[in-house]
Parts: structure tokens; sequence; C-alpha cells
């Protein structure tokens, strides 16, 4: 059934943008997109670190990592086509098929000294997204935006206003939009606030739990030589833990867009059991990956770090380096190597890094067509409704998912 009042999707992320892009091609209904980043001017820049560098296309939230630790920046993508305007390229998994074609595995051409190091260690090429230029769903977005096919509105949302378990008004900043059907796309992270802040949870049981992120731990290889390399990482190494925990090392050239002289290696859990949550507390929303909860992520993370302490020892990784670090006061991975079990943990806990990766805090708020349970109108499309945090690079997986919803949501249209 159609309806005057519009379509009104909040998010112009991954997931926001292929929602708008699957219905805009299923329904003539009014859509409205409600996104407070500008159009990337960055897409056919291969290095991402360049692009990170741009301050106005992200920013950050503070997150707790483990239980009780200290708060950490998470940078969150602010720009249409969200994380897939500034992620890192890398396309872990099977890439879309429905994409096929705009992505492409990396080449000898594209990567640098420390892919090529990773690569004699077991190392693979990855697959990118990017085939002439970086995939970014804003711009198909921006293309109907131009046409007057979808209406984009740049504000964030900071309310929804519900009646009777029907959503109605989605307050931003400077105005209030009616809707006819909202579908939520504003991350792993702003999804479950706004949610909560708007007061859901009295209808809505779930929202915030389970929230999930791939632990990851980070050494900074000091190059001998700076090189120019077109892409920033190229080369991944997937392997197991004794229990069969997945784990993924990633080969960076760069430590960020004006260091050249320093590389990075990472090793990330990629199937953690551990899952934390977003709540409201009185005064503030707070969220905790609480990673490393279960003895089985502990062990496993311990073998991942011995793992990457052994490729950083490797002969391929000191042909290119001087030194590795494991922290920011200039620990050897020498003094890692040498801990035993309980000191390499306590040291794991200090030291874990935060990914942009996260995902699944909604999970247990939607049926499988992504529509909130209990609510008439309300559908949540991104990384917040994936059962677990994917165990490959999450925006495939992601994409999948906001298109299936999309087309279940477009179907009750017509
Ligand atoms: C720096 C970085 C590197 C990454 N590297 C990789 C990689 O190499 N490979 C890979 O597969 N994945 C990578 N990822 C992860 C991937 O990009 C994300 O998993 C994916 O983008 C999540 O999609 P999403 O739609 O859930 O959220 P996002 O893409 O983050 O979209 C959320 C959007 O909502 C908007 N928003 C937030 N709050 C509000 C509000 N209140 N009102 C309206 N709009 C709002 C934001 O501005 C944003 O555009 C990376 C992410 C980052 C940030």
């Amino acid at each position: 059934m159609t309806s005057q009042l519009p379509i009104v999707v909040i998010g112009g992320g991954t997931a926001g943008c292929t929602v708008v892009s699957t219905l805009a091609a299923m329904t003539t209904q009014r859509i409205i997109l409600i996104e407070p980043g500008q159009s990337s001017v960055h897409d056919d820049e291969p290095a991402f670190f360049n692009v990170l560098s741009d301050a106005a296309m992200s920013r950050s939230v503070q997150t707790t990592l483990v239980d009780g630790g200290q708060d950490k920046p998470y940078v969150q993508a602010h720009v249409l086509g969200g994380g897939s305007a500034i992620n890192g390229l890398l396309l872990t998994g099977d890439e879309p098929s429905f994409l096929h074609g705009l992505t492409r595995m990396a080449t000898e051409a594209d990567c640098g000294q420390v892919g090529a190091a990773l690569l004699t260690e077991n190392g693979r090429y990855s697959r990118l997204w990017w085939n002439a230029g970086r995939w970014n769903p804003g711009r198909a977005v921006q293309h109907l935006v131009d046409e007057g096919r979808v209406t984009a509105i740049t504000d964030s949302v900071t309310y929804l206003e519900h009646v009777q378990r029907v959503v109605t008004v989605a307050h931003t900043t400077n105005q209030a939009i009616e809707g006819s059907l909202f579908v939520m796309c504003a991350g792993a992270l702003a999804t479950p606030a706004l949610l909560l802040h708007s007061s859901l949870e009295r209808a809505v049981s779930g929202i915030g739990d389970g929230l999930q992120n791939h632990p990851t731990i980070t050494f900074t290889l000091q190059l001998k030589v700076s090189t120019t390399q077109r892409f920033d990482a190229t080369v991944v190494r997937e392997s197991r833990s004794s229990s069969g925990a997945k784990l993924l090392t990633v080969a960076y050239e760069r430590t960020n867009a004006e260091n050249a002289t320093t590389g990075l290696l990472t090793i990330s859990l990629m199937d953690p059991e551990s899952r934390g949550g977003v709540w409201r507390s009185n005064t503030a929303m707070q969220n905790d990956f609480n990673m490393l909860a279960t003895i089985r992520d502990r062990v496993a993370m311990r073998e991942a770090v011995r793992e990457l302490i052994a490729a950083a020892m490797s002969a391929s990784f000191s042909a290119i380096s001087h030194q590795v670090l494991v922290d920011s006061d200039g620990t050897s991975v020498e003094v890692l190597d040498a801990m035993k079990n309980a000191e390499l943990d306590e040291w794991i806990a200090d030291h874990l890094t935060v990914v942009s990766h996260a995902a699944s805090s909604c999970h247990e708020v939607v049926d499988s067509d992504g529509k909130v349970r209990g609510v008439g109108n309300l559908y949540i499309a991104d990384s917040s409704i994936l059962h677990s945090v994917p165990p490959c690079s999450p925006a495939g997986p992601v994409v999948i998912e906001a298109a299936r919803i999309a087309r279940a949501i477009g179907e009750t249209l017509t």
C-alpha cells in the first residue's frame, strides 16, 4: 500500500545508501534520507589513510573495550556512503553477487613492502572495494538526489516520536519529518542509542544487547626504507587458533597519512563469543564491547598474539624493519616474546585496539525481514541487526543484509 507520507531512512551509510537505492528502484513513494555527512570527494583516492585524514569525513565517540577498562575513541563515518566512503577497502569475504565487477582482487602492482613480507609468511592478496574507484553507495544516492527522486536532508536525527507503537515523526536538530515508514541505518552504536533515547525500550526489549567487535592487537614496524605504494593495505593472512577460532592478520604500509616510515601489523579475533552492549544511564549513552570476556576468546587472542610475534620476528619482516614495537612506550616485540602466558594475557587486556567493526547491537530486536518487533512501521537494516560481528571484513555482509531487507520492505509497498 502506498501513502502520501514518505519513507524515511535514518543514516546514509553503507546500509542506508543501499536501502535507498534498492527502494528507489522498487517504489514511486517519496523517500527522504537523513544523513549529517556531505558527499565524499575522495572516491578516486586508493590510499585510505589519505581519505581518513580528511577530518570532515569521520568522527569519534568514546567506547569501552573491556569491561571496566578505559574509554577509547571509536572512529565512525560522518559522510554520505558511511563506512564505505572511508574504509580500508579490504573485502576479505565474498563479494556481494549484485556488486559483481565493482570490486577486484589486489595485485602485486598495488602492494608495498609490508604486504610483500606478509605474503611470504603465508599471506594472500585481499579483494578490494575498488575497481577504477572506490565502491561507495553514496555516489548512487547522490545521483538519485540530483535527479529529484530522493530528498536528502543533511542533519542528525535526535528523537523518534511514536504513538501507540507506531513511529510518526523523526526529529532532527532543525525540523520534524513525518513519515509512513522509518528505516534505521545509523550504525551499530548510533541506532540503539537513538532508539533508547526515544524511549522505545518501553515497547521493544533487547535494544543495545549483544554488541560485538573484532578484538585486535597492533604492532608498529619501524621500516628501514620508506616506499610509496598504491594502496595502504592489500595483503591479509587467515589462520585458526587451537580451538578453531578464526584469526586475521592485516599488513598496513603506513601508520597514517603523514608517516611512511612506519607500517602496521594487526591481528584480530574474527569470530568472538564475547558480547557487550549499548545502554542508557541517567546521564549519558554508554557502550562497552566487553571483548575477551570468555576463556575461549582470551586463549584464542593469546595464541593470535604469539602468532603475530612469530611473524614480526621472521626473516621476512626483519629484512624490512629495524625494530618492531608493540606499544607507545617503545616496548620491543622481543620483550613480549619472553612473557609467560599470564603476563601476556594482562598485557593483551591493557593493549587491545578498537577497530571500527561494531555490529549486532539490535539483533534481538528485529524479525528476519528487519522489522522491529512490536512497532508497526519501524525497520532496522544496518550492522546492528547482524546476528554477530562477521568473520570477515564487515561491509560485505552489511550490504547483503541491507539489500535483502530493502527488497522485503519494497515488496510490502507494491
Ligand atoms: C575507518 C574504518 C575502516 C574500515 N575498514 C573496513 C574495511 O577495510 N573493510 C570492510 O569491509 N569494512 C571496513 N569498515 C567497516 C564498515 O565500513 C562498516 O562495517 C560499515 O560501514 C557499517 O555500515 P552501517 O551502515 O551499519 O554504518 P555506517 O556505514 O557507519 O553508516 C552510518 C551512517 O549513519 C549516520 N548517522 C549516525 N548517527 C545518525 C543520526 N543520529 N541521524 C542520522 N544519521 C546518523 C552516519 O553519519 C553514517 O553515515 C571500516 C570502518 C571504518 C570506520
